[in-house]
């Protein structure tokens, strides 16, 4: 066989060309990514939004990050887009308020502004095909039953406390976390079939393909005890590296005698996990693949990019005899001070995760636009999307529409109102507001508010978002899983590093699978970091990656990852796939400061945060990057400073 012919019957027993829904499928009705972005006027409005069969949320194939959601932005940063805009048209439309950003950040922020000016018209642009940007609802109908995942944005919970502000506008929201942790059955199922964790060794990275039940990642734990000297004897590893992963994990050796808690704690904030490891603990370089990969989903680098500190304070072993006093510890500018121990919770999540925080935001904002009452209704609820932007409502949420332009009339000291100019299907508009505020990702600012002060445009250029990739998979059934008693795999060489059976979470009307023979989703997670590289380099190569990489490439991955994991369950990855969704952050988690890169010894006032967020005329800035912080409640109290320098301005 020819290497093309060989791929051939790789690819048709993987399934590469067994019809699922992967490619955009919108409501029965086909829609290629493109016809989202360029079709010519087919809505009520002239744009697909208003079209009453428009339902984002079903979409399979390449989502997250769209195509079509990101090409004009690019443009306008390479200097290319002014160049080449078609068609600039007036609408003489005048708000109180434009917002950029339809993420958890920027509805927060209407929320809160029209809490101040009651009566106030907001315009919220966004350039993705669907609301809540991070916080992404990911929907199936699998064998007709309604499957939910979280796209991006999971979980109601943060290092630290959520602030009264975020508490108080969750709590408004009808969200009470603790009291919905109670009711809804989590991990249930799992528990009941003792499936737990695993770890997958691949044939690349360690020499032959093993899956080792009994350690790894799982949600529920529920799984048979398997000892670390029992897991170890059936992993393909050598004695020497066997001897060091029980040593790291069991040990109780003080491995940095003689220094106080303050002193360890100091050290170890300045190296990284893999140096403390290999320097400190001694340990042979190769346990260095087994562990590389277990900080991916938290920080979105492996350890050799990670304080040793942060990854002691998340749980990973080796630090058992070094006798560290608990307390939380605190990355550059987002010490606790102030902090309300409310609201937030690691327990409960939403089956769409934070998804259902922007559609409650949008019932608070649009009711038309979100039936139903109630905290429980809003998981099972068909968002209206043809209402988000009438001309009759005080709020509007246009899609598909990318900021281009916001420029103070005037100078900003003096500055009565903003020109806001934004890119939809290929035209460029222009509206005007009382203020501006921009909730969307802070390194793009320096592009579409270009008179900013340099300092500031420096400083916003340095907030680097994390690339990372979540796919949804629906599989026709779970045995595999069940025969293996597992429930998640942790795959430190593979391409997707964690997989996860969806969390079970009843709510309302929406109930979680019951039984291995029901469909179910499953989550996989690409981390694309390169080690060794400071960590802004890693998230700069880690997003090119992503960004060249095409659907097949991702679900070529998932098949033949899940075959392989899976091989000993009689998983057939031709056979067990029913959709695939892969949700592509190019520009993931807001960046956090990190003391293996970053001065920590630089002032509040100077860190390029809060310098880059400075309020400039009319105009301020919003969104999770600003708190340089990658949480919900960050998203939401940068919102609220925002409105509040806004609406003093306007009263002065
Ligand atoms: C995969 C993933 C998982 C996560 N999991 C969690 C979690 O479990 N818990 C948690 O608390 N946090 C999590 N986060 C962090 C998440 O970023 C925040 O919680 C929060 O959702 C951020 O909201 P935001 O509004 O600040 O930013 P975003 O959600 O990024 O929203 C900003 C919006 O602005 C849009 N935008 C950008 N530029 C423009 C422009 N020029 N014109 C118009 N619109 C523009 C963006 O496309 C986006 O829709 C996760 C993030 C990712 C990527």
């Amino acid at each position: 066989m020819t290497d093309k012919e060989s791929k051939q019957a790789d690819d048709h027993e993987l399934g590469m060309d067994r019809k699922i829904d992967r490619r955009d499928f919108l409501n029965g009705l086909a829609v290629s990514a493109l016809a989202l972005t360029t079709a010519p006027a087919f809505g009520a409005d002239g744009a697909p939004q208003d079209l009453p069969t428009y339902y984002p949320p079903v979409l399979n194939g390449m989502r997250g990050d769209n195509p079509g959601s990101f090409e004009v932005a690019h443009a306008l940063r390479d200097g290319r887009f002014w160049a080449t805009a078609k068609h600039f048209e007036d609408l003489n439309h005048v708000y109180d308020l434009v917002i950029s950003g339809a993420g958890i950040s920027g509805l927060s922020a209407a929320y809160f502004y029209r809490q101040a000016v009651p009566d106030a018209r907001i315009l919220i642009l966004d350039n993705h095909d669907d609301f809540g940007g991070h916080a992404r609802r990911n929907e199936f109908h699998l064998r007709h039953h309604l499957e939910l995942l979280n796209g991006g944005t999971m979980l109601i919970d943060s290092p630290r406390p959520y602030s009264r502000v975020a508490s108080t506008l969750l709590d408004e929201l009808g969200i009470k976390p603790t009291a919905l942790a109670k009711a809804c059955d989590r991990p249930g199922i799992y528990r009941e079939l003792k499936l737990g964790g695993s770890t997958f060794f691949d044939a690349e990275t360690f020499g032959q393909d093993k899956l080792v039940p009994g350690q790894g990642m799982s949600w529920a734990n529920g799984g048979k005890h398997v000892s670390w000297s029992d897991f170890l004897q059936q992993a393909p590893l050598s004695d020497v590296v066997k001897q060091d992963i029980l040593r790291i994990e069991t040990g109780t050796e003080d491995y940095m005698p003689g220094l106080t808690s303050d002193e360890k704690k100091d050290r170890l904030s300045r190296i990284s996990y893999r140096d403390f490891l290999l320097d400190i603990v001694k340990a042979n370089p190769g346990v260095i693949p087994f562990y590389q990969a277990r900080t991916h989903g938290e920080w979105g680098v492996g350890i050799d990019a990670e304080p040793a500190l942060d990854c002691w304070a998340m749980g990973l072993p080796g630090f058992q005899g070094l006798h560290l006093k608990p307390g939380a510890i605190h990355r550059m500018g987002n010490t606790a001070a102030g902090y309300e121990a409310t609201g937030g919770s690691a327990k409960f999540h939403f089956p769409d995760g934070n998804a259902s925080i922007a559609r409650l935001l949008v019932r608070a904002l649009i009711p038309a636009a979100m039936p139903g009452h109630t905290v429980e209704d809003v998981v099972t609820a068909k968002a209206v999307y043809d209402e988000l932007d009438r001309a009759t409502q005080a709020v509007r949420i246009r899609l598909s529409s990318t900021v281009v332009g916001a420029r103070n009339i005037g100078h900003p000291d003096s500055s009565q109102g903003v020109e806001i100019a934004y890119s939809r299907m290929g035209e460029v508009y222009r509206v005007r507001a009382k203020s501006c505020i921009l909730a969307s990702w802070n390194m793009m600012i320096p592009y579409i508010c270009p008179e900013l002060p340099e300092k500031q445009k420096e400083a916003l250029h340095q907030l680097v978002k994390v690339p990372l990739v979540y796919v949804s998979v629906g599989l026709r059934n779970w045995h595999a899983f069940d025969r293996l008693g597992i429930s998640g795999i942790y795959s430190p060489g593979s391409y997707y590093s964690s997989t996860f059976l969806n969390m079970p979470v009843d709510i309302g009307s929406y109930k979680s699978v019951r039984s291995p023979d029901e469909p179910i989703l499953i989550q996989m997670v690409r981390t694309p970091c390169k080690p060794g590289l400071p960590e802004r380099d890693q998230h700069r190569a880690g997003r090119y990656e992503l960004l060249a990489t095409s659907l097949e490439t991702f679900e070529r991955n998932v098949r033949n990852q899940l075959g392989r994991m899976l091989k000993d369950g009689g998983f057939n990855p031709a056979e067990d796939i029913m959709a695939i969704t892969v949700n592509r952050w190019a520009h993931g988690y807001a960046y956090e400061y990190n003391p293996l890169f970053d001065n920590f010894n630089t002032p509040y006032d100077q860190l390029p945060n809060v310098v880059g967020r400075k309020r400039f005329g009319r105009i301020t800035i919003a969104n999770s990057d600003s708190g340089a912080a990658a949480y919900t409640d960050s998203a939401i109290d940068q919102a609220h400073r925002a409105v509040q320098e806004l609406v003093t301005l306007e009263r002065l």
